[in-house]
């Protein structure tokens, strides 16, 4: 059982957003622009770490670190004074309308709440291959496959799925081989046929190790002494997705158990909107940067609309006004004299 520290959070934040990843980071830099007291709580797991060159991120033409792009995110959310927390959130609950999280730190509250949770890529069940992920491991073409033209190339799995990366990666080489890792292949009648239309050799055994040197891999090895020279893995095991909070408000998941969300990426729980890969957008960095801004821009016009209704927008001027000697011009370019404070 988790002992709460007494350092619960007093304040109700306008917006708290639960993961401090790409689509997290991108969200809280406009929250912070627009003016909205936030907080960003994260666990520090972003899947970004795992990419030590992002090529396919707009305006880095040399590529950049994950790494990198999560410590300037942070920056820039920082200069527009949002705070953040390290805990990792165990439950939400909702009092009356109020987002109540309880963290393995402490409690903390918001008006709106924003899951920027992300999802964690299943790595093949191979002894001693993850020091190669992110290097000569992967799990997405739309990543890595431009960075793997005309190498020797394994896909790692025996369904649909492994048969149409398979089919795919031909665009980026001609030396492509499927490894299902001991399981029987369960694709489709099609599928078979594809695979022997492009004449994609598929090994059934069990990969017993994978020979590797500074990360880059050399040849899988199979159980009865059989070795293939690759370059590289791509494997296709499937995600799990970090919907634990949202199944508690009992927010509505599509079929892949992907959290549904609309146009302005709300889920079907008031006040509550999700953003990144835990979404069924596809997942990529770029793609969760900016549904992380079009949800913090939906979350901004609804605290906006819910501020006119209940009357309760800031009212600056007045303070302006009692604080200032002068206001702006009128429109005789005279500077007006601002009213007597005594
Ligand atoms: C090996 C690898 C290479 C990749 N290469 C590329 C690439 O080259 N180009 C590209 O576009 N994409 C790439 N990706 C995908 C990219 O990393 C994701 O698209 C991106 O990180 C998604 O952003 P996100 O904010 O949805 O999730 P993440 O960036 O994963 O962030 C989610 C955050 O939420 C936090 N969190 C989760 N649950 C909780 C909780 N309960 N409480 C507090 N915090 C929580 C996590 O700790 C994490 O920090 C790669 C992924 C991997 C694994």
């Amino acid at each position: 059982m988790i002992q709460h520290k007494d350092l619960d959070d007093p304040q109700v934040r306008e917006v708290i957003v639960v993961g401090g990843g790409i689509a997290g980071l991108s969200a809280a830099i406009y929250l912070g622009r627009a003016q909205r007291d936030t907080l960003v709580i994260d666990s520090g797991h972003s899947m970004a770490k795992w990419e030590p060159v992002v090529e396919n991120y707009l305006g880095f033409a040399d590529g950049v670190a994950g790494e990198d792009l999560l410590r300037e995110g942070r920056k820039q959310a920082e200069r527009h004074e949002v705070d953040f927390a390290a805990d990792e959130i165990e439950a939400i609950k909702r009092e009356d309308s109020i987002f109540v999280l309880r963290g393995q730190e402490r409690t903390y509250q918001a008006q709106r709440l924003l899951l920027a949770t992300g999802i964690f890529h299943l790595p093949p069940e191979i002894p001693g291959v993850n020091e190669c992920l992110g290097h000569s491991m992967f799990f997405c073409k739309d990543c890595d496959g431009f960075r793997v033209r005309e190498k020797r190339i394994a896909i790692c799995g025996a369904n649909d799925e492994a048969v149409e990366y398979a089919l795919g990666m031909l665009l980026y080489s001609a030396c492509v081989v499927i490894a299902t890792n001991g399981e029987r292949p369960h694709w489709s009648g099609a599928h078979a046929s594809w695979l022997e239309e492009y004449e994609i050799p598929v090994y059934e055994g069990r990969i017993d190790d994978v020979e590797h040197r500074e990360r880059k891999i050399l040849s899988l090895r199979f159980a009865r002494g059989e070795e293939v020279k690759i370059d590289y893995i791509f494997t296709t095991r499937g995600d799990v997705f970090h919907t634990e909070l949202a199944e508690q408000l009992g927010v509505k998941l599509d079929e892949e158990g992907q959290i549904e969300v609309d146009r302005c990426l709300r889920t079907n729980f008031p006040g509550l909107y999700a953003a990144g890969c835990v979404t069924p957008a596809n997942c990529q960095m770029i793609i969760a940067a900016g549904q992380g801004a079009a949800a913090a821009q939906a979350i901004n016009r609804d605290l906006f609309e819910q501020s006119l209704e209940s009357h309760s927008l800031r009212r600056f001027r007045e303070v302006q006004l009692q604080e200032e000697e002068t206001v702006p011009e009128d429109g005789n370019g005279q500077r007006r004299k601002g009213p007597s404070r005594s």
